[in-house]
């Protein structure tokens, strides 16, 4: 079977999905969560599910047993997932299982991501496991930009301290898409994928993508990091979410997020979803 974790959040929801039409059965799928009324949205599909937390050895054991592939989606508890991940990945060596799938993060050994230092920790940890494995370096979702949509939809203004930084973003989906595309099929043991879009968007071209969505004139501002650190507390983010995204810009400016390999559109067997058309679905 192929156990799911993080089958509650978006992204595992997605991938069961496509697993299933993929012609994955049902009884070969386990949806592994941690929120029980999630968990039981899945059941009413046919699903079986098994409760989760990272945290919580036992309940990985229980879940893992006979398991013959196992998707660890990454935690989203930023600052808590390598000890977190390693609780996944030592219980899927007691199990056995065959292969662990993880989702990482675009160019994690780069070192110019925030993010990226949890996400190579877990990578050496699976390495080091042992267990045969299929990392896959997921770049960003152009349905994080959502929040910029609704904000230009108001104001007619994209706000940023991203410079001339590109973004290979791709949509949601595409990467499901991908990730169900490699647990459906043999052959990817021991790979390590770049997954992002087939373009790399600068923020004049989001504003450009927004204009044409929203039909009204939307603006990109290059801001200081500290003029839109001010602007988004001033538009009601909290203090630690606003520094994080200052900090995600400027990384975007160092090029953190812009690495197209191909690799996902090479792995769903077509183009990734255009910018237009993505952030056409989120209205
Ligand atoms: P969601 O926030 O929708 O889902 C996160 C999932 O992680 C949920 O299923 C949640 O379970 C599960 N989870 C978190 N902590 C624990 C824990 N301690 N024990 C068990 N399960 C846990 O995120 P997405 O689905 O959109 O994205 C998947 C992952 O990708 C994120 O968790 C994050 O690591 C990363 N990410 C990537 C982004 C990108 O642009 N590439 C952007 C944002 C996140 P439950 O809901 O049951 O509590």
């Amino acid at each position: 079977s192929i156990v799911i974790t993080g089958a509650t959040g978006q992204l595992g929801r997605h991938v069961i999905s496509c697993l299933l039409r993929l012609d994955v059965q049902i009884p070969d799928i386990v949806a592994a969560g941690r929120n029980e009324e999630k968990l039981g949205s899945l059941a009413e599909l046919d699903l079986k599910t098994t409760r989760i937390d990272y945290d919580d050895p036992a309940s990985l054991d229980d879940a893992f047993e006979g398991a013959g592939t196992v998707l660890m989606i990454s935690g989203s508890e930023v600052g808590r997932r390598v000890a977190q991940h390693r609780n996944v990945i030592d219980a899927a060596v007691r199990a056995g299982v065959s292969r662990l799938v993880y989702t990482s993060v675009l160019g994690a050994d780069l070192g110019k991501l925030i993010l990226a230092e949890e996400h190579l920790a877990t990578e050496q940890a699976i390495a080091e496991s042992g267990l045969p494995y299929t990392i896959l370096r997921n770049g960003w979702y152009t349905e994080n930009y959502e929040p910029a949509l609704r904000y230009a939809e108001d104001t007619g203004l994209l706000l940023a301290n991203a410079g001339d930084g590109r973004v290979a973003s791709a949509a949601r989906e595409d990467y499901a898409e991908a990730i169900a595309a490699v647990l459906a099929q043999d052959g990817h043991t021991w790979q390590t994928y770049e997954l992002s879009g087939d373009h790399a968007w600068s923020f004049d071209e989001l504003a450009a993508a927004l204009t044409e969505v929203l039909g009204r004139e939307v603006t990109y501002r290059r801001l200081t990091p500290e003029q839109h650190l001010a602007a988004l507390e001033e538009a009601g983010v909290d203090e630690a979410t606003a520094r994080f995204l200052v900090a995600l810009d400027a990384n975007i400016e160092d090029g953190a997020l812009d690495l197209i390999t191909g690799d996902l559109s090479r792995l769903i067997g077509r183009p990734t979803t255009p910018l237009v058309e993505a952030l056409r679905a989120m209205l």
